[in-house]
């Protein structure tokens, strides 16, 4: 293993200088964007208009697009692909395993007489079968009903990677459960486009006919040298450093944040953003990250559901983009204990095809109700539903971040900043029932007639909350950097639209006692902002401080992910998910089991490799030095004589007794890891056994890197098998 951590160290200073890491950027991106696209100018060019028509009311309105225009746009796709040298067509899901699935089937189709054609049709664009009884179900179907079916998505484009047709495809069983991550939220982007348009259309805008969640993602990720990569097992196995020392030199300089990229990392960034400006992926934004060797990459916000599509495709060509540049893509959220983990923050907002931002303040007054009303209803769904938040971001990879002094905590609270708190304080204030004219006056011109001006000098800014109001959009900053965002946007759409829907049938009641439109509004907002008022928090979100008040104010801090899943099966968010048609009762019961499983697996997984390192790595490492020590101490007392050496050795005699000290330590520490993941293994029920594995295993990881941390710093480093956190961290 030494020879395997060596003989990578000794690749790298050559990396920098292979040719084909040096990619040639044309002068305009700009040309490149979408080519490999069925994009809308694509679509007009292949289409004929009754087909371009149907297609588009099938984004735009939702409309089923029938069997006939299928077969159309099924040759018109065919078409251009075999022009871009395209042999392939898979639909492309995104099964609850985390990863993207396709599965290739060619167009090339034999017919009589030894000829073949490349046919695709209606019916093969539609829907496809593959065998889908090794996604994870929940238990939803058994292994002889195994059959699931992709069906097409055409609201998000059909695009080519190398030589195949990719159809963006949601994945369901046979009897209608939902199988993936897609599905459910199409539904809740549909729940809250109604919930939205019904509240604009009665209020404010007759003319908007569709509201569209818009997402804008934050990708954060490690960079590591492959030849280093393939020397950790633990890196291999697990995506994560389950033990090393942490480097004499980590962030504390912060020289690597929005520091100058390194070369070779610039090489890797610019034929990714090539890669991604062809498919459409619109991004804009390239910068180091806070720990060494961590970098982040954003696009130009988008309608949510291409955007969820986008961050699945782009996590994949990363990782494919990096192996050509001999680096291995981290999206794990804490691969090194002691610098930053990687988040991927969703910026999220409600867009309406009128062309606003309903999270925009606006110009006038009567806008700027329209602004306090989304606003204040966003603040009172995540209020209500905050364990669910909470739940849909949680995972065995994100409990090493959240609430890790760097990510925000484990508590949902909300950060809107001082001035918008103040404006929140006024509208408390309103009277209840029928406004006075004076105070209607008042109110206009001095509280929502004021926002615009507010916002321009909010130089507010707080990085510590895991849901900050940033001026026009919420940031959602709790979620893991290896995570689908399909998850944590399906329940940011579904509680904005239960709320909204809240909202309406609320205000309504109040006009119909006779109150005016405004004064409604007025008054069920204010009582929405007493309501939501405790999870509002401008401190430290970091802070000890704030752990303490947050649980006098009786939020959750719902740390491991064994507790955020228990809360998630309430009975509330049960009901929530039923009365606006995204799962039945069991689809979202198998969910929470699947989540609860992985959870148990990936532990599991990573005490059996610690264990392995240790015994197999670590400990003959110490032992070997140790032997040397001892070699070295006997040849001193064989030259020196019995009291002359005891001095002369008298360190390297320290040594070996620690060196032992820590070996048992180890041997220890694994034993009981084993026998306490075996415990876990055998217990029955997910929820008992996450909870077995979280409480009574976790533990032991610790001891056994202690020890083992301890050892590196001891161990000749020629002798030390673990390529070092200093390598792994600062080589690139
Ligand atoms: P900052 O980097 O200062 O937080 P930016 O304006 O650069 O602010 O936005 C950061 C992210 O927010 C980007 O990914 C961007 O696409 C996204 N974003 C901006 N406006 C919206 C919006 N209306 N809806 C969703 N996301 C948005
Ligand atoms: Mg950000």
């Amino acid at each position: 293993m030494s020879t395997l951590r060596f003989k990578a160290l000794a690749e790298l200073p050559f990396r920098n200088y292979r040719k084909d890491n040096f990619v040639e950027v044309p002068a305009k991106l700009s040309e490149l964007f979408c080519q490999n696209v069925f994009s809308e100018e694509t679509m007009r060019e292949y289409l004929t208009k009754e087909a371009f028509n149907s297609i588009l009311d099938a984004i735009k309105k939702g409309t089923k697009i029938q069997r006939h225009i299928a077969d159309q746009v099924a040759v018109a796709m065919k078409d251009w692909a075999l022009s871009k040298g395209v042999t392939h067509y898979t639909h492309w899901f995104q099964p609850l395993t985390g990863a993207t699935a396709e599965k290739h089937d060619s167009f090339f189709t034999p017919i009589e007489g030894g000829r073949a054609i490349e046919r695709f049709s209606g019916g093969m664009l539609i829907q496809q079968e593959p065998d889908a009884s090794s996604f994870p179900n929940g238990g939803i179907r058994n292994t002889f009903e195994a059959r699931g079916y992709t069906a097409w998505d055409p609201t998000s484009p059909a695009f080519i990677m190398g030589t195949t047709l990719c159809i963006p495809s949601i994945f369901i069983s046979y009897t209608g459960e939902t199988l993936d991550y897609k599905t459910p939220l199409l539904r809740a982007l549909n729940a809250v486009d109604e919930a939205a348009t019904d509240v604009m259309k009665s209020y404010f805008d007759k003319n908007v006919t569709k509201v569209s969640p818009t997402l804008g993602w934050e990708q954060e990720y490690f960079l590591v040298d492959t030849a280093l990569y393939q020397s950790r097992p633990d890196l291999v196995l697990t995506g994560k450093t389950l033990l090393g020392h942490s480097p004499a030199k980590g962030q504390q300089l912060d020289d690597h944040y929005f520091g100058s990229i390194p070369t070779r990392v610039m090489n890797y960034m610019k034929e990714l953003e090539i890669e991604c400006m062809k498919l459409g992926i619109p991004v804009t934004t390239r910068h180091n990250e806070v720990a060494p060797n961590q970098f982040e990459l954003a696009p130009m916000f988008e309608e949510a559901n291409v955007a969820v599509d986008h961050n699945s495709l782009l996590m994949d060509i990363m990782a494919r983009i990096a192996h050509k540049h001999h680096f291995h893509i981290l999206f794990h959220e804490k691969p090194f204990a002691g610098v930053n983990g990687s988040g991927k923050h969703n910026n999220w907002s409600l867009g309406t095809d009128t062309g606003e931002n309903l999270l925009s303040p606006g110009k006038n007054p009567k806008k700027n109700l329209q602004f306090l009303t989304f606003f204040v209803n966003t603040l009172k769904a995540v209020h209500d539903y905050a364990d669910l938040l909470r739940a849909s971001i949680a995972s065995a990879s994100n409990d090493h971040r959240l609430g890790a002094n760097e990510a925000p905590p484990a508590i949902i609270s909300a950060f809107i900043g001082s001035q918008l708190f103040g404006v929140l304080e006024e509208l408390e204030k309103v009277t209840d029932g029928k406004l006075s004219p004076e105070e209607k006056t008042e109110l206009k011109l001095n509280v929502v007639g004021k926002i615009p001006e507010i916002l321009l000098d909010n130089t507010d800014r707080n990085r510590t909350s895991p849901f900050a109001f940033t001026g026009n959009k919420f940031e959602i900053r709790a979620v893991g950097s290896s995570a689908n965002c399909a998850e944590v946007m399906t329940v940011m759409n579904v509680i904005a639209a239960k709320q909204l829907r809240t909202f309406k049938t609320e205000v309504d009641a109040l006009i119909e006692t006779g109150l005016k439109k405004d004064e409604a509004i007025f008054n069920i907002l204010r009582e929405y902002i007493k309501q939501s008022k405790n999870i509002m928090f401008e401190g430290d979100g970091y802070s000890d401080d704030w752990a303490q008040e947050a649980e006098k104010r009786g939020l959750n801090n719902l740390k491991t992910t064994p507790e955020a899943l228990k809360e998630e099966l309430n009975k509330k968010f049960v009901d929530l998910y039923e009365e606006l048609g995204i799962y039945s009762h069991r689809e979202f019961e198998a969910r929470n089991e699947i989540k609860l499983e992985k959870y148990s697996t990936v532990i599991d997984i990573e005490a059996r490799v610690l264990a392995d390192i240790a015994r197999n790595h670590i400990i003959p490492a110490a032992l070997n030095y140790q032997n040397r020590l001892i070699e070295n101490v006997k040849g001193l007392k064989e030259i020196f004589g019995d009291n002359e050496f005891k001095t002369l050795a008298k360190e390297q005699l320290e040594l070996i007794s620690d060196i032992s000290g820590n070996v048992s330590q180890i041997k220890v520490g694994v034993d009981e890891l084993l026998a306490a993941k075996e415990k876990a293994k055998n217990t029955s029920g997910s929820q008992k056994q996450a909870e077995e594995y979280c409480n009574n295993v976790i533990p032991f990881f610790e001891v056994v890197r202690k020890a083992s941390d301890a050892l590196e710093m001891m161990v000749d480093d020629e002798l030390w098998p673990m390529t070092k956190y200093r390598e792994l961290l600062f080589t690139r």
